[in-house]
């Protein structure tokens, strides 16, 4: 594509991430060479960020990698797969090496620390989009499904819902979101460790990238039940409680926590778990018969969404 499209790669891609003795080719051939352990399966998954659509155009480079990426681990750590290799499809209107510096940095950083290495990809030039693989590895059979949870499930979730939501609604709004907010948005951290922790305890798991009634509507419905959510019981920031309005936390998207159920007789193991982890861990309903999701007031009542969750096709059939 560019004159210096092998020296773009050499430059910036080649080496990101972690070093890994698996990868017995990286990038520079046809394909990477990989020798996944016997034993393990293979999870695999595919995101990918456009322009306009996903991030503003302008945002900073370094942050934008971090997001690209962390999206993709999210949706490892909702397997509850261990990160091992990535590719990189990258689609640029031009060469910017303040960019691709910049860039290169934010998704190479989080790719050693979540032990991942790039091993491959794709480079064009159009429309600024940047799609990721990745593949992680599971002990076999074991993968957290959506399909798996069981009437009388608890409902957990980690971290806290809507900050992000809040922060992109502010920048819409042309205000300055805190920092802590921001850093949500632009810099999510996918719950790698947690999903690893809920092999074997976990019934059901999702990230929550839609919006939680999304997301776990897609627990329901794989797993033909309904849900009952308490909204008090909902964690999230004091800012975003106050005025009754729950479709930030309900319906934001782009938290990338993680949802899962787990059977009633295992939540004394959650408190322990959380502070292993640092990581907040609520529960907040239980899965029954039925299907669809019900939102409870404190007072018992029903409470009823204006907004389900974010849908790229919704309203273009
Ligand atoms: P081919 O023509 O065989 O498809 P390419 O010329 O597209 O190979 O890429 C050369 C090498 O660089 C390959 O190993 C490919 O995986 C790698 N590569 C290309 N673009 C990227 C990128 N953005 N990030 C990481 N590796 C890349
Ligand atoms: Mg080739």
């Amino acid at each position: 594509m560019f004159d210096s499209e092998f020296d773009l790669i050499a430059r910036y891609f080649s080496h990101l991430g972690a070093s890994r003795s698996d990868v017995l080719l990286g990038v520079g051939d046809d394909c990477a060479l990989l020798r996944p352990p016997p034993g393990m399966d293979l999870a695999l998954s595919t995101d990918t960020l456009v322009a306009g659509q996903h991030f503003f155009a302008d945002v900073d480079p370094e942050a934008l990698g971090h997001k690209c990426l962390a999206v993709n681990l999210s949706d490892l750590a909702a397997m509850g797969a261990r990160p091992a290799w990535a590719s990189l499809a990258l689609t640029l209107p031009e060469v910017d090496h303040a960019w691709l510096a910049g860039f290169a940095q934010g998704l190479g950083q989080l790719a050693e620390q979540a032990g991942i290495a790039l091993v491959g990809g794709d480079t064009t030039r159009g429309a600024l989009s940047i799609g990721i693989q990745v593949q992680g590895l599971l002990p076999a059979g074991q993968g957290l499904r959506r399909s798996g949870a069981q009437a009388g499930d608890l409902i957990c979730v980690s971290g806290s819902l809507g900050e992000a939501a809040l922060a992109l609604r502010q920048l819409q709004q042309g205000l300055e979101p805190e920092p802590g907010m921001r850093q949500r948005l632009e810099r999510p951290r996918p719950r790698l460790r947690l999903g690893q922790r809920l092999l074997g305890l976990a019934h059901a798991c999702i990230d929550i990238s839609d919006g939680l009634l999304a997301d776990l509507g897609h627990i329901c419905s794989a797993s033909g039940l309904a849900a009952e959510i308490q909204l008090a019981d909902l964690p999230c920031a004091p800012q975003l409680k106050t005025d009754g309005d729950w479709c930030l936390p309900l319906s934001g998207g782009d938290d990338y926590e993680l949802c899962f159920t787990l059977a009633a007789d295992q939540a004394e193991r959650l408190p322990r778990l959380a502070a292993e982890l640092g990581l907040p861990l609520s529960i907040i309903g239980r899965m029954r018969a039925g299907q669809g999701i019900d939102c409870r007031l404190a007072d018992g009542s029903l409470y009823r969404p204006s907004q389900r969750g974010f849908d790229h096709f919704h309203d273009s059939s």
